[in-house]
C-alpha cells in the first residue's frame, strides 16, 4: 500500500528520502508543500523536479477525503463538511471562524477522530450511530488541510489557528493515531499549531489520561463530565461504569500535577436532569479545590431522543452557583445550530 503523505512527521519524511536514495533537503520542500501550502497536486510543486515527481507518485498518496457535503450557518458562519474516506465511510468535520476588529482572526476546526463511536451516550448523534473504525493519521490531518483550504479560499491570507478534537469518535479510544496527528498539525515547518491551541475532549478514560499525563504536552484536556454523581453519569456517559468518577477525578489531579495545565470540564445542560440548585451544588463538591474551567454546553437537541436543552435563565443561575465558590465558568455558545453542528447528526441523516 502506497504511505499517506497526511500522516508522515518530518522524520518519516527524511527517512523515506533516504530510502529512495534522495536529497534531504527534498524531503524538507515536499513537507513544507504538503502541510503548509496544503497542496495534493504533484504539479503545482515548482521546485521538485519532475523525476523525483514521477518516483513519489509510485510510493506515496495523500489521505483522499473529498467534500460530500457543505453546509453554512446562516446565524454565524459556522461550516460543516461531510467528508467521505477512500473506502467510503463517512465523517464530518466544522470550521468555526471568529473575525472582528477587536479580537484577532481566529479559525478553529473541530476534527473527528473515529468513524462513530462505541461509547454511546444517549445525547449525542455519533453515539446513537454506533463504531465502525478508528481514522488513520493521514485522515485526522486531512480534515485539518481541507478546512485550511476552506480558510483560504474565504479569509485570504488567514489560515487554521485552532483545532479541537471534539468531532466523531472518542480521540483517546484512538490513541496512538490522535498523539501522532498532534505532533505533525504542530510542527513549525508544516502547519505549525501550538500545542496551546490543541484540545483534546474525552469522555474519561482513566488509563489514556494517565499515559497522556506523561507526554507532558501543553494542550488542552477537556473532560465531558456532564454529571456529578455516578448514578447520573452511567446513563449519560456509559463509560462511567467502567471509570467511575472517583478513579475519573483523581486522574485529572494527577494529570494536572504533572503537566501543570488545568482542565477544562464539559457539562452539557440537560432540561430537568442536570441542571437544578442540587446539580450545581454537588459539581462545585466535586471539582472543589482544583485548578479547573467548566464549560456550560446548553444541549444541541438531537430529535430521536427526550432529551432537551435547557432554558437560558437556567444556564445562568447555575453558572453563577458555581463562580460563587470561585470556578472560572464559561457558558459556551452555540454554533451552527441551524445547521446540525452537534457533531454526528449530519453523517447520521445520511446513514439512516
Ligand atoms: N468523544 C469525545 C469528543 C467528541 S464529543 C467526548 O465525548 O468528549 C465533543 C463534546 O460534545 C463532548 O463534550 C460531548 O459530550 C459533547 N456533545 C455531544 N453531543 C452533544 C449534544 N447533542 N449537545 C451538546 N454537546 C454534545
Ligand atoms: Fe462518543 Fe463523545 Fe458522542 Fe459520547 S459524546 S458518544 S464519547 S462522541
Amino acid at each position: 500500500m502506497k504511505k499517506d503523505l497526511h500522516g508522515m512527521t518530518l522524520k518519516e519524511y527524511y527517512d523515506l528520502f533516504q530510502d529512495l536514495a534522495e536529497k534531504k533537503y527534498r524531503a524538507k520542500q515536499l513537507f513544507q508543500w504538503v502541510f503548509q501550502k496544503a497542496i495534493t497536486d504533484f504539479q503545482k510543486m515548482t521546485n521538485l523536479p519532475q523525476e523525483l515527481t514521477l518516483k513519489l507518485q509510485q510510493e506515496v498518496d495523500f489521505s483522499g477525503l473529498k467534500i460530500k457535503k457543505k453546509l453554512i450557518s446562516r446565524l454565524d458562519d459556522t461550516t460543516k463538511f461531510l467528508l467521505s474516506l477512500p473506502d467510503g465511510e463517512t465523517i464530518e468535520t466544522v470550521r468555526m471562524s471568529y473575525t472582528g476588529k477587536e479580537s484577532r482572526d481566529r479559525h478553529t476546526v473541530c476534527v473527528s477522530t473515529q468513524v462513530g463511536c462505541p461509547i454511546g451516550c444517549p445525547f449525542c448523534a455519533t453515539g446513537l450511530s454506533g463504531w465502525v473504525r478508528n481514522l488513520t493519521t493521514g485522515e485526522i490531518v486531512g480534515q485539518v488541510l481541507e478546512m485550511q483550504k476552506d480558510v483560504q479560499r474565504n479569509f485570504p491570507g488567514k489560515k487554521v489557528t485552532n483545532v479541537v478534537f471534539m468531532g466523531m469518535g472518542e480521540p483517546l479510544l484512538n490513541y496512538d493515531n490522535v498523539l501522532k496527528a498532534i505532533n505533525i498539525i504542530n510542527d513549525p515547518l508544516g502547519i505549525n499549531i501550538g500545542m496551546r491551541r490543541i484540545t483534546i475532549s474525552t469522555s474519561g478514560l482513566v488509563p489514556q489520561i494517565n499515559a497522556l499525563a506523561k507526554e507532558k504536552l501543553p494542550i488542552v484536556l477537556a473532560i465531558s463530565l456532564h454529571a456529578a454523581n455516578n448514578n447520573l453519569r452511567n446513563e449519560l456517559v456509559p463509560i462511567n461504569k467502567k471509570y467511575p468518577l472517583d478513579e475519573l477525578l483523581s486522574a485529572c489531579r494527577d494529570y494536572i500535577s504533572s503537566t501543570g495545565r488545568r482542565i477544562t470540564f464539559e457539562y452539557a445542560l440537560i432540561a430537568g436532569k442536570n441542571d437544578q440548585a442540587k446539580d450545581a451544588l454537588e459539581l462545585r463538591n466535586l471539582l472543589k479545590g482544583m485548578q479547573a474551567n467548566v464549560n456550560l454546553i446548553p444541549l444541541n437537541t438531537v430529535g430521536e431522543t427526550k432529551l432537551r436543552r435547557s432554558q437560558n435563565k437556567i444556564v445562568k443561575i447555575f453558572a453563577q452557583k458555581l463562580q460563587e465558590s470561585g470556578l472560572e465558568v464559561a457558558i459556551r455558545e452555540e454554533k451552527g445550530s441551524d445547521i446540525d453542528a452537534a457533531c454526528g447528526q449530519l453523517r447520521r441523516r445520511r446513514v439512516e
